[in-house]
């Protein structure tokens, strides 16, 4: 069935957002449809912001509206501990927790020699040179219990110990191949807690 145009791109639209099938894009178009006309342009207007507003922190790469972000301008922060993870979200899961009180770098991916993903192409460089200033004294890597993720684990491990730096690696007990972002916040402490020398 041949749906008017503007209904089409609305659908087209909600298909590209992840886990949604032509289904529920459908579902989620009529229900729009339904939506006063106010609620439609807050939502529409909350997409175009964040999109236009949010960046990047210069120094943890984690999504921010100011530079530096709220983490890193905060002085109540133990700026001896950084810790590792692949994506915002990650920062958030632990955050949420409310346990961990370091910094975070943002690698924004991981290491992955079979899709030709190397070091350099993700924000290590950056995190390398984060650790040049003798106020970091632990790395706890957070990256993901994945193939990828290990491999990341791995090359920090090799390019940071010999500085002297103490390298950690979040304990087992994480969903192995799932995302940090997944783990509830007790397994989650629990894997800071029980973190192991990398
Ligand atoms: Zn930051």
């Amino acid at each position: 069935m041949q749906y008017p145009a503007p209904i089409s791109k609305l659908i087209d639209g909600f298909m590209k957002l992840p886990g949604i099938g032509p289904k529920t894009a459908g579902r989620l178009a009529f229900h729009v449809l339904n939506m006063k006309e106010d609620d439609v342009l807050d939502f529409a207007k909350a997409l175009v912001n964040a999109k236009r507003d949010l960046t990047h922190c210069s120094s943890c790469f984690y999504i921010t509206d100011k530079d530096p972000c709220l983490i890193c301008d905060d002085s109540h922060r133990d700026r001896s501990m950084i810790c590792v993870v692949e994506d915002s979200k990650d920062v958030m899961a632990m955050e949420k927790m409310q346990e961990y009180r370091g910094l975070y770098h943002v690698l924004h991916g991981a290491i992955s020699p079979m899709d030709g993903i190397g070091p350099e192409d993700i924000r290590m460089p950056e995190l390398i040179k984060r650790l040049q200033d003798d106020t970091v004294q632990e790395v706890i890597v957070a990256t993901n219990p994945s193939i990828e993720g290990e491999a990341t684990a791995m090359y920090l491990s090799r390019m940071i110990k010999p500085t002297g730096i103490r390298v950690t690696r979040l304990a087992h007990g994480l969903p192995v191949g799932g995302d940090l972002e997944y783990a509830d916040e007790v397994t989650l402490s629990r894997a800071v807690e029980g973190r192991r020398e990398l």
